[in-house]
């Protein structure tokens, strides 16, 4: 039984004035949140301590001093637990100690620790004491402690990072949350007591050792990209950050993972694509932009930053735009931001220039998608910008082309028309004199050359029309180059001397073989020389120079004649092109000749290029073609080689050809490599030049007027000198049938037009050998 003093009792007595003493205890009292109070249970009067009722925030209330007014007080939950309590207590004679909560008088109720002692009188309990001490702020921290337990347990198991709690010294997994169950691929009942190693989680030790390794040394890891590997070897990619905390006693790593795999194959999905758009955009010098019509800012690409050459400071905005622009587009095209931008269209296209700051004047194609807002006014634009310089400038060369086309047209008209005039006079004129007399002689040799010219301008046409549809067939034989040119000078010479111009040669010894069609070089380097002959001022020097330059033969023909104005000179070459037009039509030309020369020399594997100081300070055209290189001559003959050199044994060899250009170019060559030739226009003559010239060979065509080849031969072969006669048939016809014809006849070869020098020299020297 506990003993109570004697004061204690007597000074609680309600209303009683209290001593200093006393006073000292009420203060202790008060300020350590506590109060007593007495039941007298005889008198069943209670009477209590101010500090309690201070305690019960009871000061203003009058306490009538009934137990029921005390026990009121209480929680209306916690009166049962104290009756029963102290009965149990009064039962035992024990003090009686318990948490309850006393309801305040303003709302609300608070935790009190209160102990009950019960003093006896004799033999029955005569009062009950009892002490009560607020403990809210305690009740309180345990309350914030369990439910941020509560908090940080529910955090823990719905945080979407998979969170695991592990032993550092074993590395066993001690707690895990549902995240790292999915992200993992393993359940609970696996992983836990397992380590993350044994569950195949790290692709390899080390990386999973440089975790805990971090862990260890500096305490915590944070935000470390990892590979991991789901259940079943899925890969993961997650963001780390572990941290060591003691867990009663044991050290342990908490670990945060992030997965970020989805994400980061959308984010590397993102990339590719806009990657994707950015090479698209650049192949096409393409280049982004949106501007708001209100403020004029401007969002700008990279690839649009190259297109207008700004630097990485350049601010975008409209008046940095507006101030690249080419000066004369520039008031058009900021105008037109302000007024044309109405209701009506939703798309923006516009062609202006800029003036980029290391390539110069381009052109630009701005196209754009005007969004307005429900007004209908224009708010923002969004588009793409590309660079169409080169476009404009293939316009610009398609005009210029059409026009020359046009220029050609009115040219040829005139040419045709040129040649007509005179044809009709000539035709009057045999019709006055019946075809008789002098004056018709001559009229026929005039309306000869008109018709001539108009057959020339037409072939011109053809080989125009047959070179652009890739017409032309070269018939192409290793050769050599110095034939063509012979032939070509032949041709030429009559034009050349005409004008009164000197020519001078300058050809290197030696075969400069080439593989080519030899009629077609020869028109080439005719050509050539006909114009040197025709844009050089009468009296002039022309200059026909042949070398070598590597693997090539180089052949130039110069003039000091009127010359090219050098932005002309890569015109020249194409279709119609003619410097100077007054000019061309007295000299007959269409401005079509360089362009077939050019084609051509391309066709063989070569280059034609021209050069000329300027205007009046002559030109020179150069063509370039490849030589044969020696394995490709091997399989000739070599005495082709060796009669290049030396020559062959001068023959005397008669020409027949109703063609008399052929005739004669061929009785040219032949006559330059040594051998004395005659020339017959037609069968008879052909007989007769043999009787006179005892001829070694005759090369005859066989289409003569008169008499044919055949009966040429069989005459020839007929008389004792032409038993040993080389006879050789020189025809446009090469089918056996034709072939046992010839021999028929007495031939003994058979040559197919066009006679090729080469070919003929190997008969020729075939022939010494007998
Ligand atoms: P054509 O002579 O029929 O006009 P070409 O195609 O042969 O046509 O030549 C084209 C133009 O090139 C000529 O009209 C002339 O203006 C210029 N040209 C060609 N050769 C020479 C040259 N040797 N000297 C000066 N100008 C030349």
């Amino acid at each position: 039984m506990t003993q109570t003093h004697p004061d204690a009792t007597t000074k609680l007595e309600e209303g009683t004035q209290i001593s200093s003493r006393e006073k000292l205890l009420e203060l202790a009292s008060t300020a350590g949140q506590a109060g007593a109070w007495e039941w007298d249970i005889a008198a069943n009067r209670v009477a209590w301590t101010n500090s309690l009722k201070h305690l019960l925030d009871l000061d203003s209330v009058e306490f009538d001093g009934t137990p029921d007014r005390l026990a009121a007080l209480l929680h209306p939950d916690d009166r049962e637990t104290l009756r029963r309590g102290l009965a149990e207590a009064r039962k035992l004679g024990q003090p009686y100690d318990a948490e309850v909560r006393a309801l305040r008088s303003g709302g609300g109720s608070q935790w009190l620790c209160i102990h009950i002692e019960f003093v006896r009188d004799g033999d029955r309990d005569a009062r009950l004491l009892g002490t009560a001490v607020s403990i809210e702020s305690r009740k309180r921290a345990e309350t914030a402690l369990l439910e941020s337990e509560q908090r940080f347990t529910k955090l823990f198991s719905a945080s979407p990072l998979s969170v695991t709690l592990s032993s550092i010294a074993t590395g066993r997994i001690l707690a895990m949350n549902e995240a790292f169950t999915s992200t993992s691929g393993y359940t609970r009942e696996e992983a836990l007591g397992r380590t993350t190693m044994e569950l195949g989680l790290w692709p390899t030790a080390e990386d999973r050792a440089a975790v805990m390794e971090a862990v260890h040394a500096l305490g915590a890891v944070r935000n470390r990209i990892v590979h991991l590997r789901a259940r079943g070897g899925e890969e993961r990619l997650g963001v780390l950050s572990a941290e060591r905390v003691v867990i009663d006693g044991e050290p342990c790593a908490l670990t945060l993972l992030e997965d970020i795999t989805v994400r980061e194959r959308a984010q590397a999905a993102a990339r590719d694509s806009e990657q994707r758009l950015r090479l698209a955009l650049r192949a096409a010098s393409a280049g982004v932009w949106q501007m708001d019509l209100g403020t004029g800012q401007i969002f700008w690409s990279d690839e649009f930053r190259h297109l207008y050459g700004y630097d990485e400071h350049t601010s975008p905005s409209r008046e940095t735009w507006a101030l690249h622009l080419h000066p004369e587009d520039r008031e058009r095209m900021l105008e037109d931001l302000r007024t044309r931008l109405k209701p009506g269209t939703d798309e923006y296209r516009r062609e202006f220039r800029i003036v980029h700051p290391t390539r110069g004047l381009r052109w630009i194609l701005a196209l754009g998608q005007i969004e307005r807002n429900e007004q209908g006014r224009a708010l923002s634009m969004t588009g793409i910008s590309i660079d169409i310089t080169r476009l404009k400038e293939v316009e610009q060369e398609l005009r210029e082309a059409d026009e020359r086309k046009n220029e050609f047209l009115a040219v040829l008209s005139h040419e045709l028309r040129n040649p007509l005039a005179p044809l009709r006079n000539g035709i009057e004129i045999l019709r006055l004199t019946n075809g008789k007399g002098e004056l018709a002689e001559r009229a026929r040799a005039m309306m000869g050359r008109q018709l001539e010219q108009m057959v020339h301008l037409i072939d011109d046409l053809l080989e125009v029309s047959r070179i652009s549809r890739g017409k032309i067939e070269l018939k192409r034989a290793p050769m050599n180059l110095t034939s063509a040119l012979q032939q070509a000078l032949e041709v030429s010479k009559p034009l050349i001397d005409a004008a009164g111009h000197d020519l001078t040669i300058d050809v290197p010894p030696g075969p400069l073989l080439v593989d080519a069609d030899p009629i077609r070089l020869a028109q080439v380097f005719g050509n050539l020389l006909n114009n040197a002959a025709k844009y050089t001022n009468p009296g002039g020097r022309l200059r026909l120079t042949v070398g070598r330059d590597g693997d090539c033969v180089t052949v130039s023909v110069g003039d000091n004649g009127i010359g090219i104005p050098p932005p002309m000179l890569p015109k020249i070459f194409e279709m119609f092109a003619q410097v100077d037009q007054s000019l061309q039509r007295t000299q007959g030309g269409l401005g079509i000749g360089l362009s077939i020369a050019r084609r051509l020399v391309e066709m063989h594997g070569g280059t034609l290029d021209a050069r000329s100081e300027g205007p009046g300070r002559g030109s020179e055209f150069i063509v370039r073609l490849p030589l044969l290189a020696a394995a490709d001559t091997e399989n000739k003959p070599t005495e082709r080689t060796k009669h290049e050199h030396g020559g062959a044994h001068p023959r005397r060899i008669l020409i027949a050809d109703d063609n008399q250009d052929a005739a004669a170019s061929l009785a040219l060559v032949l006559e330059m490599k040594g051998h004395e030739v005659r020339t017959a226009r037609d069968g008879h003559e052909a007989l007769q030049v043999a009787e006179s010239f005892k001829p070694d060979v005759a090369v005859l065509d066989i289409g003569m007027p008169l008499l044919d080849g055949y009966r040429v031969c069989e005459r020839l072969r007929a008389v004792p000198a032409g038993s040993e006669m080389l006879i050789i048939a020189l025809t446009g016809w090469g089918q056996t049938e034709d072939k046992l014809r010839s021999e028929k006849a007495g031939f003994d070869h058979h040559l197919i037009k066009p006679a090729e020098v080469d070919a003929l020299e190997a008969l020729l020297r075939k022939d010494e050998k007998k």
